[in-house]
């Protein structure tokens, strides 16, 4: 047997520390074992039970694997083979990576990228690729100039952010963090941002179009926070959204898109296809320096201390990224 976090029903919601054997797993093709994974704000939502996440049981939870091939009846991979797969319904439909081991789709991995390790690919993880989704997208939109004006990143000191400051700043912007925790200001700074603004300048409620501050933002908070940065982008800038730690609504007006060209692109990591990976990982990889991710990375968890820890990142108390040891 070997340890595993389990939801047992939407009753229990909450993930338990219990012992599975490999009958227990799915019946999928390829057996990996999960060497790393990461806590991601959605894993804190699946592990605690307060957020429905999970919608088949019982379920492991956890987005992220980094694992060694153990057997395979895919053609693509072998045994030793060093993968890693972020999302594609693990922990919605499908177990995930907080399992010592873990029966997995084909479809569902990547080769480790090589310029990382396991660890350092978890400490970037879903947040740190869904980041690289988003600057891919800034950046193919033609939106975004490094001459031109500064480039917001809200929900700053999270991992999305962190990773997003990183990837932009080493790309050259002029990155404006917006953040609730002053005292992550000096470490924002040495990712690569050079503006602060506080949270709450963002998060009440504000005019449909103000004055023209960004020319191009990353959004993982939402709410009143994106409907402002909507409203302060400049004429044919562009907003990616990905997330909601601040709210799932999105109070704004179309005025800005009708008078400033203004472009909101939302971003998907979960099903997003192979291509567009690919492309967010080469971007990670030529972009993010190792004293980067050693940085963002706030420290490591067993699964015994993932529950406290999931606690942690839904009350905004993990600066970064928190890498998962499963093995
Ligand atoms: P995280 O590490 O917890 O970061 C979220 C950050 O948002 C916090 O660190 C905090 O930043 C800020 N924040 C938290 N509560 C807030 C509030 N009430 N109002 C305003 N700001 C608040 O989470 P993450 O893993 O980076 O994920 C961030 C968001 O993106 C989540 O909503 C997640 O579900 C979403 N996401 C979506 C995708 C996708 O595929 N679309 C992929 C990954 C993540 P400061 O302390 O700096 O203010």
């Amino acid at each position: 047997t070997f340890p595993a976090l389990l939801i047992r029903d939407k009753d229990n919601a909450k993930a338990e520390l219990m012992e599975l054997s490999r009958s227990d797993l799915p019946d999928l093709p390829v057996l990996v074992r999960v060497d790393y994974s990461s806590l991601n704000y959605k894993d804190g939502l699946a592990v605690t039970g307060k957020g429905r996440i999970a919608r088949r049981f019982p379920m492991v939870p956890g987005i992220d694997i980094a694992g060694t091939v153990i057997e395979s009846d895919a053609e693509a991979f072998k045994p030793g083979d060093k993968v890693i797969a972020n999302g594609h319904g693990m922990s919605e439909t499908a177990w995930g990576a907080y399992s010592a081991f873990q029966r997995v789709e084909p479809k569902w991995l990547m080769p480790q990228p090589e310029q990382f390790t396991q660890k350092q690919a978890m400490a970037i993880g879903t947040a740190g690729y869904t980041a690289a989704l988003c600057v891919n997208q800034l950046l193919a939109w033609g939106a975004v100039s490094v001459d031109e004006g500064s480039v917001l990143v809200t929900g700053a000191a999270g991992g999305v952010g962190s990773y997003a400051v990183a990837l932009l700043s080493s790309l050259g912007f002029s990155v404006t963090a917006s953040t609730g925790r002053p005292e992550t200001h000096a470490y924002l700074r040495q990712l690569g941002a050079s503006n602060f603004i506080d949270r709450q300048e963002l998060s009440e409620a504000g005019k449909p179009i103000q004055a023209e501050r960004w020319s191009g933002a990353v959004d993982s908070v939402g709410s009143t926070t994106l409907a402002n940065v909507l409203a302060q982008t400049v004429y044919g800038g562009a907003v990616t959204a990905c997330g909601l730690a601040g709210g799932a609504d999105l109070p704004a007006t179309v005025i800005p898109h009708i008078l400033r060209s203004v472009a909101l692109i939302g971003v998907d990591s979960v099903m997003a296809p192979l291509k567009r990976r690919e492309a967010a990982w080469r971007l990670l990889q030529a972009q993010l320096t190792p004293e980067q991710i050693d940085l963002a990375t706030e420290g490591e968890v067993g699964l015994a201390d993932l529950p406290e820890a999931a606690e942690a990142i839904l009350a905004g108390r993990i600066r970064g990224r928190m890498v998962v040891e499963v093995a």
